[in-house]
């Protein structure tokens, strides 16, 4: 008997949905634990909430002095709501996120103790880093790396823990996680972008980079999931035949939310808001027990961190719920994967939404003037992009039909690819009175109206402009948003930067005014850069054709499309930018591949277990039966047996066919590991990418054959359907 399978079929059929409080309203529970401006300013004197005001804004240092005031406050403020415990909270690069809770409590002799709390450890923290990866960055024997408080984005409470949010670095400086170069390239956009808005208003002193993203994501019942040794370890299923119905019928795309899905999310949603995750959208999506949950857009740096927050306080609210969360990309073969939309907007500090179009000419030249420089970003840089989605997770949903393709392009529309095609005609050099007073009537003048209708949304498109941002929408569910929100802000600060120095040198060379210099440099970039946009069918194959002989990169697997990671464009770009050192951009290169190179070793061994732990002794045994029932029946029909027993003598062979296959198979895939071992990094990456992957869909064929064939009492595994469509 499948003792596990039932025993969770069971309790998951039995559950009852877990009753949520929603008595307050949540604009009230909005930020009540977070450190937030309203609660610095209740709890702080006023030079320490200026102090930290001016780190936040302008980017100041804040002194010993102020920082023992903040911390003694903050944790005030963190014992009045029955914290124990402070961490510094960071993102390794792991991709998920770390703390280590040290006590407020301190002996003071005596048998007494206090709480206690100072500025030195609110500022900086040495965590033992030798356990997180580091590409090599610092040896064992040199393992100190230390936390740094992040003043832009608040410390929180989170049960009784009160977490600072900190960068991590090594002790020689290099950045070991993903916040760190997020902040710089944050600072390179404000830069660049803050210096190209002067050309337009002379009052804009900063811009900020926006980021909303949306969390897709998979809710299976906690018995169910536990039930499956594939899920637990790899996060995803490894085998499992098709349930007779998946999402062929469309079901489950924005249809009425389960009960108990619901009151995980709105029990999700209240941690949300106590935390001061703005979350606002929440629907099915197309798969069964398919979800997303998307919040306001916020400050790119306290959005990724909201992101990371919310990933892992999703998988407590689920435990509360019996469910397991899986953020995996592709955690079921045969339905969609999850992905995570990285919406994103440049926004300067006198309120303007650069990539929105304005009301008036000039407001739209600048609209224009950003648009088309995040497009030539995109096309100079496609395959950094592309390389900052690249996982092994990731490369089951980019290309699968369901997500955009492995190759960049950009959507933006067909009334903006119409005017673009407008200003590529505008003459070189001086422009005419006529000729500028058509563009800015006929040209820039109708943009506002024409976005109006800019309904036409591309969903193949990974790149597309949805009518005041970007969406780039090939980013996985697993990911951390820092990657590509690091590269997408620094190579548009690149390009910000270039555009500057080419409008300047023609105003002074060929003594243009300021709007004729801009309209012939966008010419120029519309020119050398429209390859990139495509509002096509991105699953064609025939895109795959065209991009082709577009000279648009193409990289299908992770250890293709890292290598982009370390290009010499690459390191010269982020030197330039200032967003990362040569050793810095190696060691994460280093990481991802051998981080692939874990991921598909894992599944491999995983896939190899559970093939020969559950799936041949399953076959062998309803083999057993069969074999008896064809004893029995010659027993009984003597001579005349075959007619009776045909069919079953056919699936005894049928069985061993793929027994047999199945085994060979995985002494083939390990012999492959054995020889991807003795490997290193792109080598051992490209081995277990091209010689032992390739076996998992061979495996899987045969496993889930037998799924099909044998006695559904027998089998072990939890099942598609069950797994599923068990609410
Ligand atoms: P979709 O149709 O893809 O679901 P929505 O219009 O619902 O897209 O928006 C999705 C996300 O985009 C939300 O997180 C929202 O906050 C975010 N968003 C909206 N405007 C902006 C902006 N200007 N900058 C960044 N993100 C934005
Ligand atoms: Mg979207």
């Amino acid at each position: 008997m499948a003792v596990l399978r039932f025993h969770a079929l069971k309790e998951a059929l039995n559950r009852k949905p877990v009753e949520v409080d929603e008595s307050i309203k949540r604009s009230e529970l909005f930020g009540e634990n977070v450190f937030n401006e309203s609660t610095m300013r209740q709890y702080l004197t006023k030079e320490a909430y200026q102090g930290v005001m001016s780190a936040i804004q302008d980017g100041t240092k804040i002194d010993r002095k102020i920082a023992d005031q903040v911390a003694s406050s903050m944790k005030d403020w963190a014992l009045s709501k029955g914290v124990t415990h402070y961490t510094h909270w960071f993102q390794p690069l792991t991709g998920g996120t770390a703390e280590k809770h040290d006590a407020f409590f301190e002996t003071i002799g005596n048998g007494l103790a206090v709480e206690k709390f100072g500025g030195s450890e609110l500022v900086q923290q040495e965590p033992d880093a030798s356990s997180f990866p580091n590409g090599g960055i610092r040896n064992t024997f040199e393992a100190r790396g230390y936390t740094a408080w992040d003043p832009t984005s608040p410390a929180f409470i989170f049960g009784t823990t009160l977490s600072i949010p900190t960068i991590f670095v090594a002790y020689t400086g290099e950045a070991l996680d993903n916040k760190t170069p997020l902040l710089r390239a944050l600072q390179a956009i404000d830069k660049s972008a803050t210096a190209v808005c002067k050309y337009f208003d002379k009052n804009v002193k900063k811009v900020t980079a926006s980021l909303g993203w949306e969390q897709e994501y998979f809710l299976i019942d906690k018995a169910l999931a536990a039930s499956r040794p594939d899920i637990i370890l790899t996060g995803r299923t490894l085998l499992g035949h098709s349930p007779a119905k998946g999402q062929q019928l469309d079901d489950h795309y924005f249809g009425s939310i389960p009960t108990r899905a619901l009151n995980y999310m709105r029990d999700l949603e209240t941690e949300c808001m106590l935390l001061g995750i703005p979350v606002k959208t929440r629907h099915n999506e197309v798969a069964p027990n398919q979800f997303e949950l998307a919040p306001i857009y916020e400050e790119s740096n306290l959005a990724v961190d909201h992101n990371s927050l919310l990933m892992d306080v999703m998988g407590k609210v689920a435990s509360r719920h019996n469910f397991k969360v899986l953020f995996h990309e592709k955690p079921f073969a045969g339905v969609n994967g999850s992905g995570k939309h990285n919406n994103w907007s440049l926004s300067t500090d006198t309120g303007i939404n650069l990539l929105g179009p304005g009301k008036t000419p000039m407001s739209n030249l600048q609209f224009l003037t950003f648009f088309i420089n995040t497009i030539k970003a995109v096309y100079d840089n496609e395959e950094l992009l592309r390389a900052t989605i690249a996982s092994a997770s990731n490369d089951h949903r980019l290309g699968a039909n369901e997500a955009p393709p492995a190759i960049i392009s950009v959507f933006i529309g067909e009334q903006l690819t119409k005017v673009l095609q407008e200003l590529e005609g505008v003459t070189n050099g001086k422009l005419s009175p006529e000729e500028k007073t058509d563009l800015k009537l006929n040209v820039v003048g109708k943009i506002p109206d024409v976005l109006l209708d800019n309904t036409d949304r591309n969903r193949t498109s990974p790149f597309a402009f949805t009518g005041n941002k970007f969406e780039f929408r090939a980013v996985g569910s697993t990911a951390n948003c820092a990657i590509p929100m690091t590269v997408l802000n620094t190579i548009v600060a690149k390009q910000l930067k270039d555009f500057k120095i080419e409008v300047d040198a023609l105003i002074k060379k060929k003594d243009l005014k300021k709007d004729e210099a801009i309209f012939n440099v966008l010419r120029e970039y519309i020119k050398s850069s429209k390859k990139v946009l495509f509002e096509g069918n991105g699953y064609g194959a025939e895109w795959e054709k065209e991009a082709k002989k577009r000279g648009l990169s193409n990289n299908k697997t992770t250890p293709e499309a890292l290598k982009a990671q370390i290009s010499k464009k690459t390191l010269a770009l982020y030197e330039e930018m200032e967003v990362m050192s040569k050793v810095e951009v190696e060691a994460r290169h280093e990481i991802e591949l051998e981080e692939y190179t874990m991921h598909i070793q894992i599944e491999g061994r995983v896939l190899g277990d559970i093939a020969r732990n559950h799936v041949i002794p399953t076959a062998v045994k309803y083999q057993n039966m069969l074999i008896e029932n064809v004893k029995g029946l010659k027993e009984i029909f003597e001579q005349d047996y075959k007619k009776e027993a045909g069919e079953q003598i056919k699936l005894i062979r049928e069985i061993s066919e793929h027994i047999s296959e199945i085994n060979s198979k995985i002494n083939a895939m390990i012999e492959e590991r054995k020889k991807a071992n003795k490997l290193e990094g792109q080598k051992a990456a490209d081995a277990y990418c091209n010689k032992v992957k390739p076996y998992f869909d061979d495996i899987r064929y045969h496993c889930d054959k037998l799924e099909i064939m044998i006695d559904d009492e027998l089998w072990t595994l939890t099942k598609y359907r069950e797994m599923l469509f068990t609410r």
